[in-house]
């Protein structure tokens, strides 16, 4: 009894003297109770095992993907969640599975080879052995026609000798860095994470693009008697990449094509190889890959689940958490995502066990199919948020507060990316305020993409990533052989749980929805009192709208093909606004603002036109 009076009064104490600016004393109180709870029964060691070392790799359509969706969805059983199920989505995504491989170099000498095979390629006949040759690029290869028989093809094309600089970093987000970031007054000025300035649609696009560019690819080295691809890995030190953005790109639908043994091997014996083969010897590979396809519609789920909210009327409302369960093969997905699936779960089980009420419902998905370009979180926000093509709204799309993401690896949450959302800049400063003191508190307007919050954030949903130190993400673990549970930081995960569970508690008891951005659509609004017209670009497939308004978005006002160009209208409040256009992912000055009467904002942008709206 005693040591419990002790431990109460010291909690209490503690409680107390950690208020921080912007902070009450319940906020203290909650968050006292949410550091307890994660210090006694953590879920982070256990969920690692479970996904990484016993159920990976977790590639899509696999049963080892399967298998990780029903544990998980258990854990969320026992932690106490009101519902815990699959939904499922789009039924044509296919499993692969590599039952064992092997390659070796027999000529001029012995050298074992650092190989993987590559997603979606079928077996070999057996053990093969066979000479090789080198492809410098792939529009060489009509010279090759009639030569190719009974070889093994060296893709040289993303071939390049890394120098002794080449340096494996471990890093953590510099304060100097975090702080330029939180001043940052730019969306579109990354300065740190990771980023694409691809829309989901063009990578969707490019993503067809290359399955119909390698389908001839594969079926002319099926025609020539080609045996087997190798491609360098673009990693150091034999790390292998292994997902599909090189040369083989992922097949992933039912009765897609099946390209011919594909294999990534160490940028190191690559080398060697093509420094034989310019030497005049013709090296000998001895190889053999056996692979399966399997193909059941049932594997292709999201896991989901829900404490529901407390409050009869806010209950309907939600604040929603992700990552993404599914990773590439070649390692274990210990890094990406294990690691995130791990702390959303871990702020589940704290919230739960911390006995605090949160009175909207807070709904946790854990998405399939992120490596093939959001599949699972695509379909969610399609049937649950609205249509992604033409901006429809569904059901949810009014109740949604927030949705949070976390897929940059094992490093700790130093903060959070608000993709241009100037509203909600100042509410997160305050939530984050406990954990500015140690470093972690970080809010910047600047844009995140690449990962699954992007569709939501597309339909003009409050949707976050958070900021992550790298940590060796980028270095060593991403998409590579070596994804492994060695390289997953577990105290990290454990601050980053505390972090996620009290900011979802914040955000499901304020007072209101979290307010969204200003004139961001996925379609183009015509309704308005101020008429943007750009004439002509009749070829262009896109044309939107940059400007102060929109906290230059890059693809959230559009504007709609019209007679003669392109036009949007908008109701903007009184005010001097700076714009300009993006065609085609080209920024672009209106063409009708003479050259000398372009402007600058004094932030980094220039080449704009000054609209006043009275
Ligand atoms: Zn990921």
């Amino acid at each position: 009894m005693q040591t419990m009076k002790y431990i109460f009064f010291y909690t209490f104490l503690t409680a107390f003297s950690s208020v921080t600016f912007g902070q009450s004393l319940t906020d203290s109180i909650a968050l006292e109770k949410i550091k307890t709870t994660s210090n006694s029964n953590s879920s982070i060691s256990q969920a690692i095992r479970q996904l990484a070392d016993i159920n990976g790799p977790r590639l899509l359509g696999t049963l080892n993907y399967y298998n990780s969706a029903n544990w998980a969805k258990q854990e969320l059983k026992r932690f106490g969640t009101d519902t815990a199920y699959f939904e499922s989505f789009d039924k044509q995504y296919r499993g692969w599975t590599v039952k064992s491989f092997n390659m070796e170099m027999t000529k001029p000498n012995f050298m074992h080879i650092i190989a993987y095979p590559l997603a979606y390629t079928k077996s070999t006949k057996g053990t093969i052995v066979a000479p090789v040759t080198f492809l410098a690029n792939n529009d060489s290869l009509k010279y090759l026609k009639g030569k190719l028989k009974g070889k093994i093809l060296l893709l040289g094309q993303d071939f390049y000798s890394f120098n002794t600089s080449h340096q494996i970093l471990s890093d953590r987000v510099s304060k100097e860095l975090l702080q330029q970031a939180a001043e940052n007054p730019d969306p579109n000025d990354l300065m740190i994470g990771y980023h694409s300035r691809r829309s989901t649609n063009e990578a969707i696009a490019s993503q067809e693009q290359r399955r119909v560019y390698f389908k001839s690819f594969f079926q002319f080295c099926e025609q020539e008697g080609v045996v087997a691809l190798i491609e360098p890995s673009d990693y150091p030190y034999g790390i292998l990449h292994t997902d599909g953005n090189h040369n083989v790109p992922s097949y992933n639908k039912q009765k897609n094509i099946t390209p011919i043994a594909s294999f990534v091997i160490a940028n190191e014996h690559f080398g060697r190889l093509v420094r034989l083969i310019a030497s005049g010897i013709t090296p000998t590979i001895k190889l053999n890959l056996e692979t399966t396809f399997n193909y059941n519609p049932k594997y292709n789920i999201n896991v989901v689940a829900d404490i529901k909210g407390t409050d009869k009327e806010l209950s309907e409302q939600q604040v929603i958490i992700g990552a993404h369960l599914d990773s590439w093969h070649g390692g274990t997905g210990a890094v990406d995502n294990a690691a995130g699936c791990a702390v959303m779960l871990e702020a589940i089980r704290i919230l739960k066990a911390s006995g605090l009420r949160p009175n909207r419902t807070i709904k946790i998905c854990l998405w399939g199919g992120e490596e093939q370009v959001f599949a699972g979180s695509r379909a969610y926000v399609n049937n649950h948020v609205g249509n992604l093509d033409n901006g429809n709204k569904k059901k949810d799309f009014q109740n949604i507060s927030a949705y949070f993401n976390l897929d940059n690896g094992t490093g700790k949450i130093r903060g959070i990316y608000t993709q241009g959302n100037s509203k909600v800049k100042p509410i997160f400063e305050e939530y984050f305020s406990p954990f500015k003191a140690s470093g972690n508190g970080t809010v910047t307007l600047q844009n995140a993409n690449q990962t699954d919050h992007e569709l939501f954030d597309a339909l003009n949903i409050p949707a976050f990533q958070f900021i992550q130190d790298p940590l060796n993400y980028i270095s060593v673990v991403h998409h590579t052989t070596m994804d492994v549970a060695e390289y997953v930081n577990e105290n990290d995960l454990k601050e980053s749980a505390i972090i996620v569970a009290y900011l979802i508690y914040k955000v499901a008891n304020q007072e209101t929805l979290l307010p969204r951005r200003d004139f961001i659509s996925v379609l183009p609004n015509l309704a308005g009192s101020t008429t943007f017209f750009i004439e002509g670009f009749e070829n262009a497939k896109s044309v939107s709208l940059v400007s102060d308004f929109n906290n230059w978005n890059m693809f959230g006002t559009p504007l709609a093909k019209v007679k003669g160009g392109w036009s949007c209208k908008l109701d903007l409040s009184k005010g001097k606004y700076l714009y300009k256009y993006i065609i085609d992912g080209d920024w672009t000055a209106d063409p009708k603002t003479p050259k000398e009467k372009l402007l600058k904002d004094g932030k980094g942008h220039a080449g704009l036109t000054e609209v006043v709206v009275k």
